[in-house]
């Protein structure tokens, strides 16, 4: 087919990693591990199958610590995803059922796997929190590879690549992501995964453009088609028409000039231009994130997720070993704040020794705070440990999922318990700090005059706030365009909560993704929100367009904007008086 025949195709994904980049096509090839047929064994061989079970475990194992090793120096803060798939290879839910299925039901070992691998995937994707959702990927990442031993498939070997390309994959492993070399790929595109699986974030830290969710790429795409990515908008130009080419060049180069610039001055406080200041800070779920935010031009942690600790074992880590980690955080971070937020889960679910509880609805179940004040003790360990690492710099407390105000005063009941703990140990700690709520459950909203009393700030987590207060499943692909954090009743309680707590002396801040998202500035300036947490490499952009704007002129425009009776009303007014201070580095023309 000539070029001229070829029809330029537009694919719209979710935006993994931001940037552009234009490239030939890379198609990386995942065939024989899809079909899996079922056969049965007979009692007489069900022996012999588990031994072939358990050497593709124990080959797959291998080839996984080889990868392991050669992990490249700038992603070895990512090694712990493959240490956890690593440890996945044996996990009770994967390892342990397929015997039991060979077992019990003498099938073979592909589909026993296969098998035990949906079930436990089930377990993650009824999980409303996406971040553990997406563990569901890591699950098949595992079983995949472990299937490849067994059916003696060929693994993709992103190493070998010699050409510089861009990757065409229904899914990358966060083992084949960590493979890329700067040199030979530009970007990455793929069938399924989403902002929060774990190729988006390598992708975010190796800092090339990748598009995920497409679902039909590697059905439109053949090699060496030539295709553009565009990180910043989520979308996919296959064979592009000789202008849409030449736009997309320049696009590529004003945006690399600019992040160049806005890079170099991420130091440069986040003052508006007419005097304002604003703290942005860095979002983390590992300690080993400090660095991004540091590097990045980050005032502080606005929230330390701190889940990871609690993932992927068979008991509850002890006082101690929590504390060493926040420790390492907060002295890294001193003098500047670290915001460390309470366990956000169902424990039960991620402690694999423990039976998973059936919950309808998930998200509206026995998750964090609830969690925690249904168990004390485990609670108090976390509370201990945070007190202690406390006293080695500036440490917050923050609560997750609080809907109402007695659930905060019994925390701060079980924190002076745990602090009377540590003072008859005579332990290090402080108790003097400051405690703060996540907003993001409309209640709490509702009553965040009340709650101000009770606490020293407020932290909106938009994520789960927009998903409550529209009733909108964060998680759900189905109804995400309806998930709007400028929808009116959104930013009306985002604005009761900033005013409730003003006038108490209360501060605001958000650490929801709406922070990260230039459209919402504006707004988030205008009601007075003085800190904004994002993932660290949105921290410089966000910065740098602070001191464009001058926030007086928003606050003329807020009673404009407050009075629009839909999303698209008011994203039209923002647009309209400040779209040209957003966008106009890159894509205007
Ligand atoms: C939020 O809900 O906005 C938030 C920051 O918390 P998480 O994404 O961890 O639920
Ligand atoms: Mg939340």
């Amino acid at each position: 087919m000539t070029k001229d025949q070829t029809e330029e195709i537009v694919l719209y994904g979710i935006s993994g990693s931001q940037g552009i980049c234009i490239g030939k096509a890379y198609m990386v090839d995942r065939e024989g591990v899809d079909v899996v047929e079922r056969y049965y064994i007979g009692p007489e061989n069900v022996k012999k199958e588990i031994n072939r079970f358990k050497q593709a475990v124990n080959h797959a194992r291998k080839e996984l610590s080889g990868i392991i090793e050669d992990i490249p120096e700038d992603l070895r803060q990512h090694a712990y995803i493959l240490e956890t798939h690593f440890l996945l290879h044996k996990d009770k839910m994967l390892y342990g059922k397929t015997l039991e299925l060979i077992e019990n039901e003498q099938i073979n070992a592909e589909w026993a796997l296969r098998k035990a691998s949906a079930t436990a995937k089930s377990v993650f994707q009824n999980i409303s929190d996406p971040y553990l959702q997406a563990r569901a990927a890591d699950i098949e990442h595992v079983t995949d590879r472990i299937l490849r031993h067994l059916l003696g498939a060929e693994d993709v070997n992103i190493s070998e690549i010699t050409k510089r390309v861009v990757l065409v994959a229904n899914n990358l492993s966060p083992a084949e992501t960590s493979q890329i070399q700067l040199d030979r790929v530009m970007g990455f595109i793929t069938d399924r995964g989403g902002k929060t699986s774990h190729t988006s974030i390598i992708a975010r830290t190796l800092e090339i453009p990748a598009v995920l969710g497409l679902e039909r790429a590697t059905a439109l795409i053949k090699n060496e088609d030539l295709i553009i990515v565009d990180g910043n908008e989520g979308i996919v130009i296959v064979n592009p028409a000789e202008e849409t080419l030449q736009r997309y060049k320049e696009l590529s180069q004003r945006y690399e000039a600019h992040k160049k610039e806005v890079i170099r001055r991420g130091d440069l406080p986040a003052t508006s231009s007419d005097g304002e200041s604003f703290r942005i800070m860095g979002n983390i779920e590992l300690p080993e994130e400090v660095v991004a935010v540091k590097d990045h031009g980050g005032d502080g942690i606005g929230l330390f997720r701190t889940e990871f600790l609690y993932l992927s074992r068979d008991d509850f880590p002890e006082e101690q070993e929590l504390f060493d980690q926040y420790r390492e955080v907060v002295e890294l971070m001193a003098p500047l704040p670290v915001t460390i937020r309470t366990l956000d889960i169902n424990g039960d679910k991620e402690v694999s020794s423990m039976p998973t509880p059936e919950e309808a609805n998930p998200a509206l179940g026995l998750r964090a705070i609830r969690f925690c004040l249904k168990k004390p003790e485990i609670f108090k360990t976390q509370l201990r440990a945070i007190m202690r690492a406390a006293a080695h710099g500036y440490v917050r407390l923050l609560l997750p999922m609080i809907s109402g105000a007695d659930e905060v005063t019994e925390t701060i009941r079980l924190l002076d318990e745990a602090a009377a703990e540590l003072e008859e140990k005579e332990v290090e700690h402080r108790r003097d700090i400051e405690i703060g709520i996540m907003i993001e459950i409309p209640s709490a909203a509702v009553m965040a005059d009340m709650l101000a009393d009770l606490v020293d700030f407020f932290s909106i987590g938009t994520n789960d706030l927009v998903q409550y207060t529209l009733a909108i499943d964060r998680g759900n692909r189905h109804v995400a365009h309806l998930y709007n954090p400028l929808h009116p009743a959104v930013i009306r309680l985002i604005r009761h909560v900033v005013d409730a707590g003003r006038y108490r002396g209360k501060k605001t801040y958000m650490c929801g993704e709406m922070a990260a998202d230039p459209i919402n500035l504006p707004i988030l300036l205008g009601l007075g929100i003085e800190e904004l947490s994002m993932a660290p490499q949105s921290i410089p952009e966000i910065k740098n367009l602070i001191r464009r704007v001058k926030v007086s002129d928003v606050r003329k425009l807020m009673d404009t904007i407050l009075q629009q009776p839909s999303e698209e009303d008011m994203q039209k007014v923002i647009n309209d008086s400040f779209g040209d201070l957003l966008y106009e580095d890159i894509y205007s023309e």
